[in-house]
């Protein structure tokens, strides 16, 4: 039994609903999948009943964009429990901040000669979570781009004329909030981070896990951040980051956390729940 801890659904920057991406995970052989769509759980409950259709266990997650030392973050939260008050308002704000960022790379994409609106984005994300993949995607169906990859080289990247910084909270807060909410937090993508100094001070932040296995690490990173996770006892965590078909093929599949690894966090999670004061970050 193999488990994908790490995908987007439409409820973000993904392609895939719900339905189908837990369809895709029964296909590919998977038993149990998170869904960590950027800054919402609000595709958590479709996502958990279309699990238990295809007989998959489910995780409730979600993935926090953060800062840590100047440089931004990604917190994976897991077994969160998502009716969770203080969840809940905190992911409201994370969306309103991501939604006035859209406002903001719009104006600029006009000082640029550009004409797209906000509204034409929204009508392209139609989430509460929208990013820089859909500000893409309105490029290329209105015609300025050929593709979201252009969008992203001409205009979206950091540094280029339409980037516009994303308001992040403390890593710390992220930690502190999936905490609150009974759930662990990993560090996503190490390898894509490059700044592997900054994982010792986060463990003593309390993080619980780093994403070990991720499509993106080569399998010399996988075996340097299994190695950092050992030493800074920290559990392993993997996942492919499937956004469905945006970037090309589904990446569902080709990243398999095994059982061993998947059990220690869930029992991690039960565990920390009986006991609140084990995650309580200082
Ligand atoms: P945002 O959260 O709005 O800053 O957008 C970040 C998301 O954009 C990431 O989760 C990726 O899915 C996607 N992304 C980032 N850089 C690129 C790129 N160069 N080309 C395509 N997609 C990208
Ligand atoms: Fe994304
Ligand atoms: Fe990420
Ligand atoms: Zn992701």
């Amino acid at each position: 039994m193999f488990a994908d801890l790490h995908t987007h659904t439409r409820f973000s920057d993904g392609t895939y609903t719900p339905e189908e991406l837990a369809t895709h995970a029964r296909r590919v052989g998977l038993g149990a999948i998170a869904l960590t769509d950027h800054d919402t759980v609000e595709g958590c409950p479709r996502m958990a009943k279309a699990c238990a259709h295809e007989g998959l266990e489910f995780v409730a997650g979600t993935e926090l964009t953060a800062e840590q030392d100047g440089s931004e973050v990604h917190i994976l939260g897991y077994f969160l429990r998502i009716e969770h008050p203080r969840l809940r308002a905190e992911m409201r704000r994370f969306q309103q901040v991501r939604q006035s960022r859209i406002g903001a790379m719009a104006e600029r994409l006009q000082t640029l000669g550009v004409s797209l609106t906000a509204e034409q984005v929204f009508t392209v994300a139609q989430c509460d979570s929208p990013g820089r993949p859909h500000v893409a995607r309105a490029l290329v169906e209105s015609g300025v781009c050929r593709s979201p990859d252009e969008a992203f080289d001409r205009f979206l990247k950091q540094g280029r004329p339409a980037w516009v910084p994303k308001c992040r909270v403390a890593a710390a807060a992220a930690i502190a909030l999936i905490h609150e909410a009974g759930g662990v937090a990993s560090l996503a993508h190490p390898g894509l981070l490059r700044r592997d100094e900054l994982i010792p001070a986060l463990a003593d932040l309390g993080l619980d896990g780093l994403e070990c296995f991720h499509s993106r690490h080569t399998r010399g990173q996988t075996q340097r951040y299994e190695e950092i996770a050992n030493e800074c006892r920290l559990l392993i965590t993997g996942g492919s980051d499937c956004h469905g078909l945006s970037k090309g093929r589904p990446l569902i599949g080709t990243v398999k956390l095994s059982h061993h690894h998947f059990e220690r966090l869930r029992d991690h999670a039960l565990t920390a729940r009986r006991h609140p004061s084990l995650t309580a970050s200082p």
